[in-house]
């Protein structure tokens, strides 16, 4: 595979973005010489190119050759819904983001320190990246950014990294430092953040307005059935599942046996769950249809596609929850279905709209079936 293999005033290649470059300031140190062995070194990015190919990833690849120059103060954290769930934070430096890979996330509490597993440095273009990279290529599934922002650094050294995060999602100081190989960990130094968080028995669901018929611009829905039931938010913290229907009333898992389960199945991430409890066979079912929280705050501003992208990627399904389908852009057949199923009605949720709580808000449309319609 052909490298980079000489920079030092080589032509650029074709194609390749000028604006905002500023050649010859890659790394900061010397140009090396042309060669194999000092091109594998030069360039920051030939790791990452190395793990993907350019036609079937769309993540950014850029060519090799210089970098171009930023202001190391801007921070992307994403979350990557690859084979194991993590988030990946990302510091831009020295022209590249400098890359940690987070299982748990980053830790909002100075008493839980989390891993950090150091990864490939990305390309700057990578900060604006959302998509979902397919199955079986580099770091499969769906990525969207969590939290992006602007950081100071206090320190930064092969033993410590230490900085100030200033996002919506998460502001304060914080040091990564490595324990083992690219083991690395991360821990906040300042006091939590003012929970914030409301809690379950206060929240209430978001509720859809009444219609007679379809929206016109149905490429801007998602469509879902109505299956009835009772409307329940779960709540999972610490592996324990905490039910409460639409008034905020807390639903006993007594009478929704075999629910408690869900909490294993979550597992150790803070999740706040949206659905509806119907029975099948005499067995409570829980389908979940939209995902409120994962970890960290709440995701009332991620819009209605990509919370139930997310929520398709988390993969919850036993047997008593299972995770809805749900059908973006035409709703006709979706009307067709629920009608041979007897279903009471249809749902059209906007696909770029927020979570809005407690509200009958005109992004979601229900479109009841009359049987002789
Ligand atoms: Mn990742």
């Amino acid at each position: 595979m052909p490298l980079s293999l000489c920079v030092a005033g080589a032509a650029r290649p074709v194609g390749r973005r000028l604006e905002g470059t500023q050649i010859g300031q890659a790394s900061g140190a010397a140009r090396p010489e042309c060669g194999y062995e000092t091109a594998m070194s030069a360039d920051k990015l030939d790791i990452y190119r190395s793990k993907r190919d350019a036609a079937r990833t769309p993540e950014p690849v850029p060519q090799p050759g210089p970098l171009p120059t930023g202001h190391d103060d801007t921070f992307v954290i994403q979350e990557h819904h690859a084979r194991r769930l993590h988030w990946d934070l990302r510091l831009e430096r020295d022209g590249v983001l400098v890359s940690w890979a987070i299982p748990k996330g980053i830790p909002l509490d100075p008493k839980t320190n989390h891993l950090a597993v150091h990864t490939e440095d990305h390309p700057l273009d990578y900060a604006t990246f959302e998509g979902e990279i397919a199955k079986g290529e580099y770091g499969g599934g769906l990525v969207l950014i969590w939290d992006r922002g602007t950081y100071e650094t206090e320190k930064w050294t092969d033993r410590e990294v230490k900085v100030v995060m200033h996002g919506s999602r998460v502001s304060g100081r914080y040091v990564l430092f490595p324990t083992d190989g690219k083991n690395w960990i991360i821990h906040r130094m300042d006091p939590p953040p003012e929970p914030g968080l409301p809690s379950v028995r206060d929240l209430r669901p978001m509720l859809p307005e009444e219609r007679k018929r379809l929206p016109r611009d149905q490429e801007a829905y998602g469509f879902e059935f109505d299956l009835g039931g009772t409307r329940a938010i779960a709540a999972v913290e610490n592996r324990q599942v905490r039910l409460v229907d639409a008034d905020g009333a807390e639903l006993s898992l007594d009478d929704y046996p075999g629910l408690g389960a869900l909490g294993k199945a979550i597992g150790d991430l803070p999740t706040v769950l949206d659905g509806q409890i119907i029975e099948v066979d005499g067995v409570p079912v829980y389908m979940i249809f939209d995902v409120l929280r994962l970890n960290g705050g709440m995701l009332f501003d991620r819009v209605y596609r990509d919370r139930r992208r997310t929520l398709d990627h988390m993969a919850l399904r036993g047997l008593n929850w299972q995770t809805t389908p749900w059908f973006p852009g035409d709703g006709k057949p979706v009307m067709k279905a629920a009608k041979e199923q007897g279903l009471p009605a249809i749902l059209a949720k906007r696909l770029d709209s927020p979570y809005v709580p407690g509200t009958r808000s005109p992004y979601w449309r229900r479109v009841p079936l009359s049987p002789d319609a």
